[in-house]
C-alpha cells in the first residue's frame, strides 16, 4: 500500500569513554562512531525518504556539534554509491556521539531548511543543541500562537519541530542550567500530540525521549561501551546488537547520557499507553519489532483473523482456480497467512516497479499516474483466476481503484475479492501521519463507525470495482497485535483519540468534512506543518 506515509524516523548512536571499545565499534575507533549513522538511517528509510541528516559531536573539532542534512535519500544524502565523497563525508563529521534523521513531508515545502536535525548553534555549550523528532503536535495552533503573541517571537518555517526548538531553547535560557530531564519534563507538559525525540548537546551530553503515550515507536539497546536508539529495532539489529539487548524505551520515559553516565527515568505521570496500530499493520519494517511485540507475526496474525472470517462465511468458492495475491510489499506476510489457512497458494501476480518514485507527494490525476505505474500485474499468475488480493490498509482508494482495473484488465483475473487486513480508517490522523482531512478517506462514505455491515461492503466493493470485499473488524487488531485495544491510539478507526486536542481537531475535521479538502488545520486558520 503507498497511500499514506510516516512523518519520520529518528536514530541515536553514542560511543561511551571505556578502556575496551565495543565490538560494534567501526575500525576508525569510538572517535567515528557516527559512521554508523547512514547504515541506521537506511534501515528506517520506511518512515521517509524525503530528506535525511546527522549531527555529530566532536570535542576535537571547531564546529563541536555540526550537521549534514539534505533533500534526497539516504544514499543520496550521504553520497554513498561514491565512494571517495561518502569517506569524506564521514571524515567531515565524525563523532563520538551522532543524532540522525529521515523525513517525509505531507506536502510542499520540499526545502532543505526543514530536513532534519534542527541545530541551534549558541556560545555557551549547554545552549548549542541539535535534535531530530518523529511525530507531531497536536496542539501546534496553540504553541505558535502563544510563542507568537508577545510580539517578540518570529517563526520562520510553518513547522512544528520549529515550536519544539523554541520550547527547548526557553528552558535553556537564562542563567538556569537545568538538566535535560527537566527540560524534557517541562517542555512535555506543553506539549500534546506524539514525538520520539533524539537530542545532541556542544558538551556531548545525549538525550532521547518517548512520548507519554508511546504514540510513536523508539528502541534502544545497549552494551558495555556502545549506546544506539532508533525508531525501529531493524536498524539495532543490523548494526550487530543481539535481539536480547534491544528494548523499547517505555512511553513517557527518557534517557540521557552525561559525562558517561545513562540514566533511564520516567518524565511523565500518565500511566497509560496508546501505541499507533498503524506501525504493525503497514509502516513499520516487517523485520521489526516494537513494545515486545513482532510486526511479522501481528501481520500473520491478521491474515489468520483473515483466513477466519472467509471459512465463516464461504460465499467465494475455494477451489484450484483460487489464490491470494498481496499488494506488495506490506501485505505479503497477511496474505500467506490467509493462504496457508485456506489451504491455496499465496502468489506474486503484482510486481512492484521500486523506482516509480513517491505516488504521495502529487494529487488528484498525478498520484492516480504514479499508482498505475508502481505496479505490473503478471498475466502468468493472474488470467482466468479467482484473486484473493489482500491489502493492509484502504485510506483514499487510489491505488486500490487502479489495482483492480490493472488486475482485470491486463492481468486477465475472472474475479476479484479484495481483504482487507485492517479496519475500515474513518478519521483523519493527527500524531505524524499523511491523512489529516476526512474529505480524502474512502471509507467514511460508506461506514462511519459501529458493527461495520455486509452491505456497506458490498457498495464499497462496488464503488471500487470488485466483486466483493472484506475488513477486518476493529477487535482484530488488539487480538493480532497482542495488546489491548485501550493500550493501543485506534483513533483512526474509532474516531476516538487519546489526547484531548486530537479529539478537538477530529470535531473540527467532521465540521469540515467537504471543505473542498482543506485540512484540519487550514480549518482553524493554520497552515500545514511537515
Ligand atoms: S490516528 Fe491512526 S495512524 Fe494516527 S497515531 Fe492513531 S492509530 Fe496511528
Amino acid at each position: 500500500m503507498s497511500e499514506i506515509h510516516h512523518e519520520c524516523g529518528v536514530a541515536a548512536i553514542y560511543h561511551f569513554q571505556r578502556e575496551t571499545p565495543s565490538p560494534l565499534c567501526v575500525e576508525q575507533g569510538p572517535g567515528e562512531i557516527s559512521r554508523l549513522m547512514p547504515r541506521m538511517l537506511q534501515d528506517i528509510q520506511n518512515r521517509g525518504q524525503l530528506a535525511a541528516g546527522v549531527t555529530s559531536f566532536n570535542p576535537h573539532r571547531q564546529q563541536l556539534i555540526d550537521t549534514h542534512k539534505d533533500i534526497g535519500s539516504v544514499s543520496e544524502v550521504f553520497r554513498l554509491s561514491h565512494g571517495g565523497k561518502s569517506e569524506s563525508l564521514m571524515q567531515e563529521y565524525a563523532g563520538q556521539a551522532a543524532i540522525g534523521h529521515v523525513r517525509y513531508a505531507t506536502c510542499g515545502q520540499e526545502d532543505r531548511s526543514y530536513a532534519q536535525p534542527f541545530e541551534r548553534h549558541h556560545l555557551e555549550k549547554h545552549k548549542w543543541f541539535s535534535f531530530a523528532f518523529n511525530g507531531q503536535l497536536a496542539n501546534y495552533s496553540q504553541l505558535r500562537d502563544r510563542i507568537l503573541s508577545g510580539n517578540d517571537h518570529h517563526l520562520t518555517r510553518e513547522t512544528d519541530t520549529e515550536i519544539i526548538m523554541h520550547e527547548i531553547s526557553r528552558e535553556l535560557s537564562g542563567d538556569n542550567r537545568p538538566s535535560l530531564f527537566a527540560v524534557m519534563q517541562n517542555i512535555s507538559r506543553r506539549f500534546d500530540g506524539a514525538y520520539s525525540l533524539v537530542f545532541l548537546n556542544a558538551r556531548g551530553e545525549l538525550m532521547l525521549a518517548r512520548d507519554p503515550l508511546g504514540i510513536k515507536p523508539l528502541c534502544y539497546a545497549t552494551d558495555d561501551s556502545l549506546f544506539a536508539a532508533a525508531s525501529e529495532s531493524v536498524a539495532l539489529l543490523n548494526i550487530g546488537f543481539a535481539p536480547e539487548q534491544i528494548k523499547s524505551l517505555p512511553p513517557g520515559h527518557v534517557i540521557t547520557i552525561v559525562e558517561n553516565e545513562i540514566q533511564l527515568k520516567k518524565y511523565s505521570t500518565t500511566d497509560s499507553s496508546a501505541h499507533c496500530f498503524f506501525e504493525w499493520i503497514y509502516f513499520a519494517n516487517v523485520a521489526s519489532s516494537m513494545d515486545g511485540r513482532s510486526v511479522y507475526l501481528s501481520r500473520t496474525e491478521l491474515g489468520n483473523e483473515l483466513a477466519e472470517l472467509e471459512k465463516k462465511d464461504g460465499s467465494v468458492p475455494i477451489d484450484e482456480d483460487t489464490i491470494v495475491v498481496p499488494v506488495p510489499d506490506t501485505s505479503k506476510a497477511a496474505a500467506d497467512a490467509m493462504a496457508y489457512q485456506l489451504g491455496i497458494p499465496s502468489r506474486e501476480g503484482l510486481i512492484r516497479n521500486r523506482y516509480a518514485g513517491r505516488t504521495f507527494i502529487e494529487g488528484g490525476a498525478d498520484r492516480k499516474k504514479k499508482a498505475s505505474t508502481k505496479y505490473t500485474p503478471l498475466r502468468e499468475v493472474l488470467n482466468g483466476k479467482r484473486v484473493f488480493l489482500v491489502e493492509d490498509s484502504i485510506v483514499r482508494s487510489t491505488t486500490m481503484r487502479v489495482l483492480l482495473n490493472r488486475i482485470r484488465d491486463f492481468g486477465g483475473a475472472r474475479e476479484i475479492h479484495v481483504r482487507v487486513a485492517c479496519p475500515p480508517i474513518i478519521a483523519p490522523c493527527f500524531y505524524g501521519i499523511d491523512m489529516s482531512t476526512m474529505s480524502e478517506l474512502f471509507a467514511p462514505k460508506f461506514h462511519n463507525g459501529g458493527p461495520l455491515t455486509i452491505e456497506a461492503q458490498a457498495k464499497m466493493a462496488s464503488d471500487l470495482g470488485a466483486d466483493s470485499l472484506r475488513y477486518l473488524p476493529v477487535e482484530s487488531i488488539a487480538r493480532a497485535t497482542g495488546f489491548t485495544a485501550d493500550q493501543l491510539c485506534q483513533a483512526c478507526i474509532t474516531g476516538s483519540y487519546p489526547t484531548e486536542w486530537g479529539q478537538q481537531l477530529y470535531q473540527i475535521a467532521q465540521s469540515n468534512d467537504g471543505n473542498g479538502g482543506q485540512r484540519t488545520y487550514e480549518a482553524i486558520g493554520d497552515t500545514i506543518r511537515t
